[in-house]
């Protein structure tokens, strides 16, 4: 039975919420960027911790412009400077520089460009409101406030906010530990020479590892496994015992030496699914021991889209990410005639642009078969075609979905 895109999707996110946390570890802010919170983030100060001036400018008492629109100069007060001891006598304004503390009594600071130096001081050339220019205590974090949430991924302006409160380590997750391998009797390594007629390059694997890199995982790589019952069902012994997750490519399919069915039986539990989604109808997932595992079909393309679609999504949740971005999809017009058969949803590869007219419009990247990598190089965006549609005309609408970073 075919198993809808949305109801395996959600499947593995069930099962992903279900999965026992992981770990956490400390470390500094350098080292946190796009890892997850493991307990919530207390800012120890105020920011800003005082009232402060956000232009060069004056501090003026808003009782004394009432009386004249001119002022004399008392003193000067640069960010830095410890204030207790100012003296500033009535009707008179101060030099105050952007970040320096707002003297006590101050009602507004006037910036330079709205005032003129005169003889006899300095003329306010426009009308002043109470708070002016002024950056107050606490406003943009309070002390004692929850700054960010478990589950929260530490993005560089969240980073960016923590080093305002002096923080320089955070308790993130530890990193999760995903075990790849390869199957396939044709696969050589990437750089070495191809082994004989047949032969084709491992690319999976190194994709796989440059995915999992950029998503922060832990690689434990076991290599090419060939097609054999035995080897296979050791290597899925070996990775299930190190890793929280074993993602495999190939084997999972239908074909004579698609023995990762075989060697699993006895293993574990897991579903082969047949799912309405174009590329990557095959693609199993279930658990061996403590580890989940994710079987990807053996096209190149397939398993970028696979991993893209439903293996990201259950990462992300494993590593502990709570709060997911919104599905930022949107409708545009395709440029381009597009083949679809009815039945799966496509996830083709298409390039976002702006037609002569100023408007957005979506191309595809040519030829869609799952081995035709090269479809993914000019893409931005996928073009995702409901189950039930059938062939698209030029002019049509068609939903998109932007490339997030993992494909940036
Ligand atoms: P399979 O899923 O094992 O039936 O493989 C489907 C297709 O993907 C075949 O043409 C394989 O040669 C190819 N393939 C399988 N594994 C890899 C890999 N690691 N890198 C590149 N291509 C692969
Ligand atoms: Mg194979």
């Amino acid at each position: 039975m075919l198993l809808t895109f949305k109801q395996a999707k959600q499947n593995i996110l069930e099962t992903a919420t279900n999965a026992k946390p992981l770990t956490n570890q400390t470390v500094s802010l350098f080292d946190a960027l796009d890892r997850i919170a493991a307990i919530p983030i207390i800012s120890p100060i105020d920011v800003p911790g005082f009232d402060n001036s956000a232009m060069d400018g004056y501090a003026v008492r808003l009782s004394d412009i009432q009386q004249t629109k001119t002022l004399p100069l008392a003193s000067a007060i640069f960010a830095g400077d410890n204030i207790s001891n100012l003296q500033w006598p009535e009707a008179t304004c101060l030099r105050i520089m952007t970040g320096a503390p707002i003297p006590i009594g101050a009602d507004a600071v006037v910036m330079q460009e709205h005032t003129e130096q005169s003889d006899l001081g300095i003329r306010f050339l426009k009308e002043i409101k109470a708070g002016d220019n002024i950056r107050r205590c606490g406003e943009d974090v309070k002390k004692n406030s929850i700054t960010v949430d478990t589950g929260s991924k530490l993005t560089l302006p969240t980073l960016s906010t923590l080093a305002t409160l002096g923080i320089s380590e955070v308790t993130v997750f530890n990193k999760l530990k995903v075990a790849i391998f390869s199957t396939g009797n044709e696969l050589t390594p990437i750089g070495t020479p191809l082994s004989g007629n047949g032969a084709i390059y491992d690319s999976n694997r190194f994709t796989l590892k440059l995915l999992l890199t950029k998503l922060n995982c832990e690689i434990i790589d076991l290599g090419i496994i060939p097609d054999d019952p035995t080897q296979i069902k050791q290597a899925l012994v070996t990775a299930s015992n190190q890793a929280n997750l074993v993602i495999t490519s190939g084997g999972v399919s239908v074909g004579d030496a698609d023995y990762t069915k075989t060697a699993l039986e006895d293993l574990g539990q897991i579903n082969f699914w047949k799912i309405a989604m174009k590329p990557g109808k095959p693609f199993a997932f279930g658990q061996i021991g403590h580890a989940l595992f994710c079987g990807l079909p053996g096209n190149p393309v397939s398993t970028l889209v696979t991993f893209y679609q439903l293996v990201q999504p259950l990462i992300l949740t494993l590593s502990g990410l709570k709060t997911t971005d919104i599905d930022f999809r949107f409708q545009v017009k395709a440029a381009t005639d597009l083949k679809k058969s009815i039945g799966r949803v496509d996830f083709q590869r298409g390039r976002l642009q702006i037609d002569d007219h100023g408007e957005l419009e979506v191309v595809t990247t040519g030829q869609q078969g799952s081995h035709i990598t090269q479809s993914f190089n000019q893409a931005n965006c996928f073009i995702i075609l409901e189950q039930e549609r059938g062939n698209v005309n030029k002019g049509e609408l068609v939903t998109i979905k932007l490339f997030n970073t993992l494909l940036k």
